[in-house]
């Protein structure tokens, strides 16, 4: 009845669902969560676009990946620039000259280096082995101590010297007075939402929601000659080398009266006091000019059954058993394993979209 089914409406799902659709394929997208989009997906409160799974900001320099993205969206220019408050105290980010002249008061590149490596040198740090040397390494340990290891712990539930150091690595450090946190060419946020660009994608598509693979594994699978499958890769195996770790996370939103909460989308709460890591404010996201305002708490989390898994923890320990699973899905002939879970990899969108179109291909 259907060339592919395919196992979650997420970014991947939907790429792929599309591509597929373009091709002639007849395709069966199912989610068990009770919308498309998977963490992408927003909702709309008092004419607001509320990013329900956090904050999400697409940026990219692949220009392929750019313009395909456009095809199914206007992008308007947002550039993500967070504010991080570290016991009420406001520090630019990423780290930059702005963060260095507000710590330190220097006013040269060449002064920042210096401050850095007086740091790095009495740390004694040579060769990072894990994210708190690769973090002093890079920024020195004021910085560290002040805006990377509280927020990072409380992230990853675990020292920052239990961590991989590329965690960090996501992050630029300049020694300009640049504070867009994401060095690529393009970025932006699609106007009016992520949802548009993914219902057009499955414009051609049967779409089933509230339906867990699992629940009927066998009929899905009758319905396809192949599958698409973007959920927990040790699931499908149901956990047969055992469970891969995840971190969830909770967010609690509020609409509030005030025209503007906190001046800025993301502010990062960096002190292992505060009990969430970042306040979303939805509306700097859009530029919106309304009354009211909605903010979102992020609040990190050990992952249980039942909770969403929104990061894998890629440490050596789930790399090795990740391993064995790979091994498994790369005997398959007839599923297709993609994504963030899919293939337990800490992806981002244009990362995604690139991957799905690739395996489309
Ligand atoms: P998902 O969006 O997770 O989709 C998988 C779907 O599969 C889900 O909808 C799920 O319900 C469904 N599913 C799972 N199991 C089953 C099953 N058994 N049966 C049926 N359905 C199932 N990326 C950026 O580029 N920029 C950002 O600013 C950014 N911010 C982020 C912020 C947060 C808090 C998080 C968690 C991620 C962020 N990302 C960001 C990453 C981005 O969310 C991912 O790259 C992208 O959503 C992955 O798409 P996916 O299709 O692989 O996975
Ligand atoms: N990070 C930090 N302080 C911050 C922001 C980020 O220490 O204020 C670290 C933290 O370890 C985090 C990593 O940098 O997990 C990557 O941050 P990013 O913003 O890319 O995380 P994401 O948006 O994917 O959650």
């Amino acid at each position: 009845m259907y060339d592919y089914l395919i196992v979650g409406a997420g970014l991947f799902g939907a790429v792929f669902a599309h591509e597929a659709s373009q091709k002639g394929k007849r395709c069966l997208v199912i989610d068990k969560r009770s919308h498309t989009g998977g963490n992408l997906h927003c909702d709309e409160v008092e004419g607001i676009v509320v990013h329900r799974y956090g904050a999400h900001i697409f940026h990219t320099n692949d220009r392929d990946i750019w313009e395909y993205m456009n095809r199914f969206a206007d992008f308007n220019r947002y550039t993500n620039a967070p504010i991080a408050n570290y016991k009420g105290e406001l520090f630019n980010l990423p780290f930059n000259m702005n963060t260095f002249y507000k710590l330190w008061g220097v006013t040269t590149p060449e002064a920042a280096r210096r401050v850095i490596e007086e740091q790095r040198a009495s740390a004694g740090v040579k060769e990072p082995r894990n994210l708190e040397e690769q973090a002093i390494s890079l920024v020195g340990t004021d910085v560290y101590e002040k805006l990377i290891k509280g927020y990072t712990e409380k992230q990853w539930g675990r020292p920052c010297a239990e961590l991989p150091a590329f965690i960090i690595k996501r992050l630029p450090v300049r020694f300009t007075f640049d504070n867009s946190y994401f060095s690529d060419r393009y970025q932006g946020i699609p106007i009016g939402g992520y949802n548009r660009i993914i219902d057009k994608m499955l414009e051609k598509c049967d779409v089933r929601l509230g339906a867990d693979y699992f629940d009927d594994e066998t009929g899905y699978r009758e319905a396809a000659a192949k599958v698409v499958y973007t959920g927990m890769i040790d699931a499908y195996y149901k956990y047969r080398f055992g469970r891969l770790e995840y971190r969830s996370l909770l967010f609690e939103t509020e609409l509030l009266s005030g025209p503007n909460f906190q001046g800025n989308a993301v502010v990062n709460y960096t002190s292992a006091d505060v009990p969430y890591t970042r306040i979303i404010e939805h509306k700097h996201f859009e530029f919106a000019d309304r009354d009211k305002t909605v903010i979102t708490r992020e609040y990190p989390k050990t992952f249980a059954p039942g909770d969403e898994p929104y990061y894998p923890v890629n440490d050596a320990k789930n790399a090795a058993l990740y391993e064995k699973y790979r091994e498994l899905a790369a005997g398959e002939k007839d599923v297709i394993f993609g994504g963030r879970l899919g293939t337990y990899r800490y992806l981002d969108m244009w990362q995604v979209a690139a991957e799905a179109l690739r395996c489309a291909n």
